[in-house]
């Protein structure tokens, strides 16, 4: 097991997997959170749910309607006409509109077809399957990415999608939800974007850059 992860199983302990949503609601919500705080993206969720009871209501209403619902989540105008063209192709499919059949096909199979709407890229796609059905994949997000990088998961300058893929690969199966919710709980707490607590981070030892930052901290003797 890599030892990054099974230091941060450790340090965080279990972290039982629970969907949060269902897959189409997974999926309009990480179409909100580009480009947001995770804030702002749950209340233009909510919002959203608040003023249209079902998501065929969503896909019919008026595009201004759903740009005005999901305003705070910023680039409204991208956004609501992206989730309005997302639910219609969803509507459209013969293997059920709720999505629910995405866990039922291999993993390719699933992150090939939720890719195919704009928007949605390997990470998002990630989310869906991760979150809504415990599939065997650790998105990468900001957190995850940057962690990825200073610890040497991936070499410099690796995109969040080669992240994404070596993590999942490194990471025990049935343990991908936990990895993921622990690297975002390290990213925001220990591992900071502009100044990472490494005194103390329960990676410094196998971390290059928490040991180089360490180095050039501490004075010379
Ligand atoms: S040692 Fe520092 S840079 Fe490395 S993971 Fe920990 S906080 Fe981040």
């Amino acid at each position: 097991m890599l030892e990054i992860v099974r230091r941060l199983a450790e340090a965080y302990g279990p972290l039982p997997y629970a969907r949060r949503h269902p897959p189409v609601s997974e999926l309009v919500t990480t179409l909100l959170s580009h480009s947001t705080t995770d804030l702002n993206q749950e209340r233009a969720f909510r919002a959203l749910r608040a003023r249209f009871p079902t998501w065929d209501d969503v896909r019919r209403a008026p595009v201004a309607e759903v740009e005005d619902a999901v305003r705070v989540a910023g680039l409204a105008n991208q956004k609501a006409p992206r989730i309005q063209e997302t639910l219609d192709r969803i509507a459209d499919d013969p293997r059920g509109s709720d999505l629910e059949w995405l866990g039922a096909v291999p993993l390719d199979e699933a992150m090939a077809f939720l890719t195919s709407f704009t928007g949605v890229g390997p990470k998002t796609a990630a989310c869906v399957m991760c979150f809504s059905f415990d599939a065997h994949i650790v998105p990468a997000d900001t957190h995850v990415h940057r962690i990825a990088l200073r610890t040497g998961i991936v070499p410099r300058g690796s995109s969040a999608t080669a992240a994404q893929e070596r993590l999942t690969r490194w990471t025990p199966v049935g343990q991908a939800f936990a990895t993921h919710m622990r690297l975002i709980a390290h990213g925001r707490t220990v591992c900071l974007a502009r100044v990472p607590r490494c005194d103390g981070c329960a990676l410094l030892e196998v971390c290059p850059e928490g040991r180089r930052r360490t180095r050039a901290t501490r004075p010379k003797i």
